[in-house]
């Protein structure tokens, strides 16, 4: 059996990273807060200062600056759907579900 016993990071061609962890089980998102989430992707993070508030999710907040991005394309509409999806998982069904 394969045991990671250090981190790896590939990169996807069509952008995007997996990280291989020890340790982490699943996606290993279960432990990061929603509020987090965003600088976990990078073209989220650079646009995030912009935000009106400083807590903004990006979802419907006025004001939202990486909002503002994905309508002038500078942020891929396949990267916040995912970030949509993770954001909206409450965690559980990776560990419940999908990784038993
Ligand atoms: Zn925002």
């Amino acid at each position: 059996m394969h045991t990671t016993t250090f981190a790896e990071m590939f990169e996807l061609d069509f952008g995007g990273f997996i990280i291989d962890t020890p340790g982490i089980k699943g996606l290993g998102l279960v432990e990061i807060e929603d509020s987090e989430l965003a600088d976990y992707f990078p073209e989220m993070l650079a646009f995030k200062g912009q935000c009106k508030f400083h807590n903004c999710k990006h979802l419907n907040e006025p004001k939202c600056a990486v909002k503002s991005a994905l309508d002038t394309g500078e942020i891929h509409l396949i990267r916040y759907d995912s970030y949509i999806s993770i954001l909206e998982d409450d965690g559980n069904q990776y560990r419940e579900s999908k990784y038993h």
